[in-house]
């Protein structure tokens, strides 16, 4: 099956055995009767397991070309899960430019407990090695970064992984399935917040991990099922019908965030534009190498590069709107060192490069004349 084939059909047969419904059910049940003590149907209570759960996660394994799939109750539950595989006194080496929730995680519960982690630029692979001693057990890739829409080469962090024995886990939230698939590319483990554009529509917070191999999918459902951060069955059914049209989505994401990064870059109000798509993007052969696109995050600086020149700009746009979050149908913008980054130190910020003027773009999927002349007029 192809990409477009499996979004809609990738791990679907058979999900009403009933009725056929086409949909699974929205199995809205807490438990399960047994005909006999464990005489059961392969499901005996919904936070082990749910029929409709269990259809989103044949999705997700088909769509990222796993063979496991789990799904949580949010992107950072699915993060959490992940690093509940981990010890005191284990290293990991994460991405520096890195989402501010999953930075807040690392930093402020898993550090206490013992966990130590290496925030590194992995836009060289030779750089991070100095970071890898016998302690080092995981490289925590995310790519496209978030906000500074730095790409990290996924098949060269695998070949330093191999070498360490290491696991590469890749938060593919911000490209999906659709424009990056790690795991073809030697990673061992695909999360996301399903809450952007897997779901797509903005009204579901949700996460997900993907695995190829069955130890590690074992011990993750073995912690899904021990820590219980699921998602209800309602929410399984709405992400799986998000996935359905993921393809067609991402498709117009890309168009227009290609329209408006080629805009803001002429325009005399921008100082920097950072898209993965531009020819003199740092790592943009990478980009072009291990994506089908370049996604609809765009993120820019002002030419003003004042704080009141971005807040200027958030408060007059009318098609776009200032809100957290990203990925759905709806265009937003938001302003990571006041909203999504704001958990991330000042100083942190500014050595990545997120500054007081930045503003990032999730370029929806409305009409693109009208999302330009939005800009424009905030900008002008
Ligand atoms: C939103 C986001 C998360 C966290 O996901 P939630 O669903 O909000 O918990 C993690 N990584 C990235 C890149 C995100 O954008």
């Amino acid at each position: 099956m192809k990409f477009n084939t499996k979004t809609i059909h990738g791990g679907q047969q058979n999900v009403d055995p009933a009725y056929g419904s086409v949909m699974p059910p929205i199995y809205q049940t807490t438990t399960f009767k047994q005909s006999t003590p464990g005489g059961h149907k392969g499901f005996e209570y919904s936070r082990s397991g749910n029929p409709t759960r269990a259809a989103l996660e044949r999705s997700l394994a088909s769509i990222e070309n796993g063979n496991f799939g789990l799904a949580f109750g949010s992107g950072l539950a699915a993060i959490d899960a992940v690093l509940k595989l981990f010890k005191p006194g284990d290293e990991i080496l994460s991405t520096n430019d890195l989402y501010g929730g999953s930075y807040r995680l690392f930093t402020g519960i898993f550090a206490d407990l013992g966990v130590k982690f290496h925030f590194v630029s992995m836009k060289d692979a030779i750089d991070i090695e100095q970071y890898i001693n016998k302690n080092t057990k995981m490289i925590w890739v995310e790519t496209p970064t978030n906000p500074m829409m730095n790409i990290i080469d996924i098949e060269a962090m695998f070949r330093v992984a191999k070498e360490y024995n290491l696991l590469v886990a890749v938060d593919n939230t911000f490209a999906t399935p659709y424009l990056q698939q790690p795991l073809d590319l030697g990673a061992d483990l695909v999360m996301y917040s399903a809450t952007k554009y897997l779901g797509g529509h903005s009204d579901v917070v949700m996460g997900g991990l993907v695995v190829k191999d069955q130890k590690l999918a074992e011990k993750l459902y073995f912690i899904q099922n021990a820590s219980g951060a699921v998602c209800g069955p309602q929410d399984s059914f709405l992400v799986l019908r998000g996935i359905k049209t993921l393809h067609l989505r991402m498709q117009r994401h890309c168009e227009n965030g290609e329209k408006v990064a080629r805009f803001l870059k002429d325009h005399p109000r921008v100082d920097k534009v950072y898209w993965p798509g531009f020819k003199n993007h740092p790592n943009h052969n990478i980009a072009k190498k291990q994506m089908n696109g370049f996604g609809g995050m765009v993120s820019f600086t002002t030419a003003e590069g004042t704080l009141e020149s971005a807040v200027s700009f958030v408060e007059k746009i009318k098609v776009f709107t200032l809100a957290e979050s990203l990925g759905g149908v709806e265009s937003l913008a938001g302003h990571p060192a006041s909203m999504t980054h704001a958990s991330i130190p000042r100083e942190e910020r500014a050595k990545t490069g997120i500054v007081d003027s930045m503003i990032r773009l999730s370029v929806g999927i409305e009409d693109e004349e009208d999302l330009i002349n939005d800009l424009k007029q905030a900008l002008g």
